[in-house]
């Protein structure tokens, strides 16, 4: 059914081959993406076809490689229409396994790995892709080797050990633990035991993973697209992968940008003022961002000061007539708070930061109140309670076991602060 053809290099278009484990263009270091005879796709399945299929991402197999998924129900999340906005839809990506949209890019990454014959899944992480990694290669039976600063939100240590991952608690932050992760790579063990880096765009698939909420948010909307999406941007993978999937569907037919209501939406990137690199170069005109430096915000998955897909992030800003908003982390815990209260969604931190930026953009004229805009919550509140809730925190703290599961000795949580806001949360990813 896949039609999977070829990877090719989105800077300098060169094509390789899509049979075999592919990390990126060698000559450039461009990200590859997946690309496929979109033409035979349209002759043999049809947006008609979905209507009878299994309610997750998988039901868009047709666009993605074909191999046997590793699948935990992961996709085809609510689209909920809000309390507040009449004419604004919450995608709560929290109701995925392992509570966060990271299950999407971990299923189709760790599925390919399976694919290919790969044994031993690194990832130096220190959020909700971790957990999904651990997650996906339990489901496998595949080793996650995760490489997290000792200081991450408790439940994506805890669940990591509960999945049975490997975890290495390092001192400092993702930077740090890309460098073990590269230090790694430089080893006999790496090659001899079919080792894999399943770093962000560092690796074709999960990105597919990710694409299918562009699908979703066509499908969710009769195949119809928004005047917006409002999208919390870190790796900024889903942001990529929806464009992506926006570009397979007008080729496939299913969407038209002369057919009213399926024009191309307003892309918009919404960071942390602590960490806003895509805002600066959007703000400056630039076509790459520039390393945040001392980047800190309690939204976690906003932490990466400098995207390894910039350069594609603010082309798609640029193609779409978007926006890069940033949000304080005030306004980003104030936001939180109001959609568990008006929408009754406790949502993860960064995909409050959504409801800021639309705030934002409708005072400032960018959206009217008649237009449609899908916001993203990215994640469960669940996962954050200690980012959260300052009691949490403290008693997490007090009786964190005094040994975890594997790696580094463990010793105590670094942050004696623990006001929610000045909680030091270990969360960068990227770019090494
Ligand atoms: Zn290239």
């Amino acid at each position: 059914m896949s039609r999977l053809t070829h990877l090719e290099c989105t800077r300098c278009g060169e094509h390789y081959p899509a049979d075999r484990p592919q990390t990126v263009c060698p000559k450039d270091g461009g990200i590859l993406y997946a690309r496929y005879d979109l033409a035979a796709i349209k002759r043999s399945f049809s947006s008609a076809n979905l209507a009878a299929r299994a309610p997750t991402m998988w039901r868009y197999d047709a666009v993605l490689p074909e191999a046997d998924p590793v699948s935990l129900g992961e996709g085809f999340t609510p689209m909920l229409t809000s309390r507040e906005y009449p004419n604004v839809y919450i995608k709560d990506e929290g109701l995925n396994p392992t509570g966060s949209f990271k299950a999407r890019g971990l299923s189709a990454a760790v599925t390919m790995a399976r694919h290919f014959g790969l044994k031993k899944l690194a990832i130096p992480s220190a959020g909700n892709a971790a957990g999904a990694l651990a997650a996906y290669a339990a489901a496998a039976g595949l080793e996650a080797h995760i490489f997290m600063p000792r200081d991450v939100p408790m439940a994506n240590r805890i669940e990591c050990d509960y999945y049975g991952a490997h975890v290495t608690l390092v001192d400092g932050l993702i930077s740090d633990c890309a460098k073990k992760v590269a230090e790694l790579k430089d080893s006999e063990v790496w090659k001899n035991d079919a080792w894999f880096d399943v770093s962000t765009t560092k690796e074709p698939y999960r990105v597919e993973g990710k694409k299918t909420m562009g699908y979703e948010v066509a499908e969710q909307l009769g195949w119809n697209l928004p005047r917006g999406i409002i999208y919390p941007t870190g790796g900024g993978v889903g942001l990529l992968g929806m464009w992506k999937a926006f570009d397979e569907m007008e080729a496939l037919g299913w969407i038209s940008p002369e057919k009213p209501g399926s024009e191309r939406p307003k892309m918009i990137v919404v960071q942390s003022t602590g960490c806003a690199p895509i805002v600066k170069a959007w703000d400056e005109g630039k076509s790459a961002s520039e390393m945040w430096t001392k980047a800190a915000t309690l939204a976690s998955g906003l932490r990466v000061p400098k995207p390894y897909g910039d350069y594609l992030i603010l082309d798609i800003l640029k193609k779409s007539h978007g926006a890069a908003v940033s949000a304080t982390d005030d306004e980003i815990l104030d936001a939180t708070r109001h959609w568990a209260k008006t929408e009754g969604i406790f949502a993860a931190p960064e995909g409050a930061a959504c409801l800021v930026a639309y705030r934002k953009l409708l005072a400032s004229g960018f959206f009217k109140p008649e237009d449609t805009v899908v916001l993203f919550n990215t994640g469960s509140g669940l996962k954050y309670l200690d980012v959260l809730d300052a009691g949490v925190a403290r008693t997490l703290v007090s009786a964190r076991p005094t040994h975890v599961a594997a790696g580094d000795s463990s010793a105590p949580v670094a942050s004696q602060k623990l006001q929610p806001a000045a909680r030091h949360i270990g969360g960068i990813i990227g770019p090494y």
